[in-house]
């Protein structure tokens, strides 16, 4: 309240920039106690740090100059420009770089050198985690619930790239492939997608498209005019931009509010939950379902890819499969072996005589018949194992344990004399019409 009334009184001691649409800025911003003025040329800044000045000590607090920050550009360049708030010197920018609101800025003008940093320290968290003595499913969970959001707010304010988003992710998959026990060869599609079998990880891609098209839409879409008539281009790269992603989702959502509630599964008429309308939507929710659009993208991009892929991907050929998701409580109870056998098994990577052959050259045959060893053939398709019976033996094995037992108490009570036998205790007495 108090910091309103002083920008307020400092305000328009000058100009603030004009935009190409003819707003003007606001000259000075604030957020609580940071401050945060932009003029156009010297002179300005000078007359509204003076005003800025005269208004804060009016108010009894002060400006430190020397944790303030100046930047001067001068047709594209760097200035080297120096401001005094009460005849102190107030650092430039190629003094001592300058953080505010939770982001750097340095005498480069570019991310590259954050965007290094947030590579280290993406390297130095996932050493960390795996330098604990942790089962490896743990330290997937530390990965998703700490590293994870503490990598997303750069991720999210800083020129990232697409392709830099993706040499994160790989050096994550890394990791992640270690602590589930899979071998390198899986693609990612089999540890974030959502086909027929879904892990409770998210892919750092997906979460970096999501972050950008939520900013977009913040930006474009907020309710001051402002913000709205100053947002800037997200620079992601050249291969994917939020804007179009965000305009093609907006789209897709137009075009289901035209086709309407459509009926999925055996669930009768309008027993289904529903979703807002886009028309109807608030612009709280048409940024949740613009996020929502960008993952369904990217799964049906994934999707797209594994159709490509004759082994990894033969799961999309599969007919009337129950689709498994994997929570976190599931996960906690299942042993770490018997995760990594599942995962490995729908995509078929497990080492079967025919992968292994594949991979080191040995004999592909099935030892019974002469057969090439898949996935398939050794769960279910050796004629040998089948008329063998080995498929059932074990299974047999616990039945003969049940009959055996059976056979005993069978025996047992048909030696005892008739009237020995024991009496049901719930034994019912027939009661006729008009009787109580
Ligand atoms: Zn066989």
């Amino acid at each position: 309240m108090a910091m309103e009334l002083i920008i307020r009184a400092s305000r328009w001691v000058v100009g603030g920039e004009r935009l190409k649409n003819g707003l003007r800025l606001p000259p000075i911003r604030a957020y609580m106690d940071d401050m945060t003025t932009i003029t156009t040329t010297r002179a300005c800044t000078k007359r509204l740090l003076e005003k800025l000045q005269k208004n804060i000590q009016w108010a009894r607090m002060e400006i430190k100059p020397s944790k303030s920050g100046s930047i001067s550009i001068v047709k594209g360049q760097l200035a080297n420009e120096r401001f005094h708030i009460n005849n102190e010197p107030v650092p430039t920018i190629l003094e001592k770089p300058i953080k505010s609101l939770g982001r750097w800025y340095s005498a480069e003008l570019k991310d590259s050198k954050q965007v290094e940093q947030l590579k280290q320290d993406t390297i130095s968290g996932l050493r960390q985690i795996n330098s604990t003595a942790l089962p490896g499913k743990l330290k997937l969970w530390c990965f998703q619930f700490g590293l994870l959001p503490r990598l997303m707010w750069p991720i999210s304010i800083y020129e990232v790239t697409l392709s830099h988003a993706n040499r994160l992710e790989r050096l994550v998959n890394a990791q992640v492939r270690k602590w589930l026990g899979l071998p390198r060869c899986l693609s990612s599609i089999g540890l974030y997608g959502s086909g027929v079998l879904s892990l409770p990880i998210s892919s750092l891609v997906e979460e970096y498209k999501c972050a950008k098209a939520r900013l977009e839409m913040t930006l474009t879409e907020s309710r001051d005019p402002f913000v709205r008539g100053a947002a800037p281009t997200l620079a992601t790269g050249r291969k994917w931009k939020p804007s179009a992603a965000v305009a093609e989702a907006k789209t897709s959502l137009r075009h289901r509010d035209i086709v309407g509630h459509v009926q999925h599964g055996r669930n009768g008429l309008g027993m289904e939950a529903t979703t807002p309308t886009w028309q109807k939507a608030t612009p709280a929710e048409r940024q949740q379902m613009v996020v929502e659009e960008v993952r369904h993208q990217e799964e049906a991009a994934r999707c797209a890819k594994a159709v490509s892929q004759a082994q990894q991907g033969r799961w999309m050929k599969w007919e009337g499969v129950e689709r498994r998701r994997i929570t976190w409580s599931e996960l906690w109870s299942m042993e770490a072996s018997r995760l990594s056998f599942t995962i490995r098994a729908v995509y078929d990577v497990l080492p079967s005589p025919t992968n292994l052959h594949l991979w080191y050259g040995e004999e592909p045959a099935c030892p019974q018949c002469a057969a090439p060893a898949n996935l398939k053939h050794i769960l279910v398709g050796c004629k040998t194992s089948l008329t063998q019976g080995r498929y059932t033996w074990r299974h047999n094995q616990v039945l003969k344990c049940l009959a055996a037992e059976l056979e005993k108490r069978r025996v047992k009570i048909n030696s005892m004399p008739p009237n020995s036998q024991p009496v049901a205790p719930w034994k019912m007495s027939f009661v006729r019409g008009g009787e109580k």
